[in-house]
């Protein structure tokens, strides 16, 4: 179904989607949403002296700090940055549900959650060669809604067609090898492959989704780190030498929740309810659950709840939940809705975020911490994780709105206000 909000007599060098317009860019456009790259990954490698490239962004292109929206997981920012739209409008607000109506839990693995059309897929339509390129193949299909362009991911590089991806072959095609999925070579895969796609003019307007492997693993000033931000800013100086318009943002930040000792920081609302109101009575959904577990056990700064059983009270729950020790905020679903621009008819009883550094979960039994094999958790998904960068290699106009600084704005930068 075409769900494009173009007019039919709307001029075909611009678009209009999800209520803002956009114009097709007459240069090579890439935008890069650097998954869980928080601003002191930025600032500590600046200091580093190990980024000229992103030091030149920050100071000839524009620098911000922007939001990102809550919750802040990679699903719900990655769809938000393509719709140029808050999960209110498009529908996605977690990487994992319990679906209301049938009771199950469901991934989000495709684009059947989405209910808007993308920023990718109008220019495709008028005419630009769109690529998306994610790391990790569960975002491609939702990326890739309604676009008619290459796909793919570097998890599942190899064995790529042309009718499903745009494009066959893609792995020989970028000429590597298929990397590790617990690796930083999967994102550095996901911008040899943007930079491969331009330099063989197969696309001219590129968004390109890195893994936060490397940020849940390595504080900003560790080695591996450091040199990830390296590796990184090399591939960003050949996008700008190649002529493109950079625009770089992120799906969230990265916060330390572990003790001191090095023992994850949890408070498991899941047994604190089952304790109190009996098991099977309420749900804890964590929507950071995705099938990469090693990278935070599922453990993250914000949990769904749902009351299952009608003759629990909702008042005693929420009495209950915002005093636990490590509970920021609660709040009935139909308030987190309207507060974090989320939809909603997908939300739960009630919302819970976590005090900075602290993770929410379900029952213990639920999350296989030896998973981070001995590692701090370091993770994301509630409000100490929605500062990110917002960085673009040219100078941007000045805008007269005064409005909040959006992840989700850096298409409308990076298409419209680039000099
Ligand atoms: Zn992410
Ligand atoms: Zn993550």
């Amino acid at each position: 179904m075409n769900m494009m909000t173009t007019g039919a007599h709307a001029p075909r060098d611009r678009i209009v989607v999800n209520g803002r317009q956009y114009h097709r860019p007459q240069r090579t456009t890439v935008v890069i949403c650097f998954d869980g790259c928080d601003p002191t990954y930025i600032e500590t490698a600046a200091q580093a002296g190990v980024t000229p490239a992103l030091d030149a962004m920050r100071s000839r292109g524009h620098f911000a700090l922007a939001d990102a929206v809550m919750p802040t997981f990679t699903n719900p920012n990655n769809v938000s940055i393509v719709c140029g739209a808050p999960p209110a409008v498009h529908g996605v607000a977690g990487n994992f549900y319990l679906d209301l109506t049938t009771g199950e839990t469901v991934m989000m693995l495709d684009a059947a959650m989405m209910r808007a059309p993308t920023i990718l897929a109008g220019l495709a339509e008028i005419g630009s060669k769109v690529a998306v390129v994610t790391a990790k193949d569960k975002l491609r299909k939702a990326l890739a809604f309604g676009l008619d362009g290459i796909a793919f991911s570097a998890e599942c590089a190899q064995g790529t067609t042309d009718e499903e991806h745009g494009i066959a072959d893609a792995a020989g095609f970028v000429g590597l090898d298929k990397p590790d999925q617990y690796s930083a070579e999967l994102s550095l895969f996901v911008l040899d492959a943007g930079i491969r796609l331009i330099e063989a003019g197969r696309a001219d307007v590129l968004y390109l989704s890195l893994s936060d492997y490397v940020q849940h693993k390595h504080a900003p000033d560790a080695p591996e780190a450091l040199a990830f931000m390296a590796a990184v800013d090399a591939r960003v100086a050949r996008l700008i030498e190649l002529g493109a318009v950079v625009g770089i943002t992120a799906d969230h930040g990265m916060t330390d929740m572990s003790r001191p000792d090095g023992v994850p920081h949890v408070t498991y609302l899941g047994d604190v309810l089952d304790a109190a109101f009996g098991k099977g009575t309420t749900r804890v959904i964590c929507p950071i659950t995705d099938p990469f577990v090693r990278h935070h056990g599922a453990l993250g700064g914000f949990v769904r709840v749902h009351v299952l059983d009608g003759s629990v009270s909702h008042r005693a729950v929420q009495d209950l939940l915002a005093g636990q020790p490590g509970v920021a905020l609660v709040l009935r679903g139909a308030e987190a809705a309207a507060r974090f621009e989320m939809p909603e008819d997908r939300e739960a009883d009630f919302i819970a975020v976590g005090d900075a550094g602290v993770a929410l979960g379900a029952c213990a039994t639920d999350h296989d911490i030896s998973q981070l094999a001995g590692e701090r958790l370091r993770s994301h998904g509630g409000l100490s994780e929605q500062r990110v960068p917002f960085l673009l290699s040219h100078p941007v106009a000045k805008s007269d709105e005064n409005r909040r600084l959006r992840n989700f704005d850096i298409f409308d930068f990076a298409l419209n206000r680039v000099g």
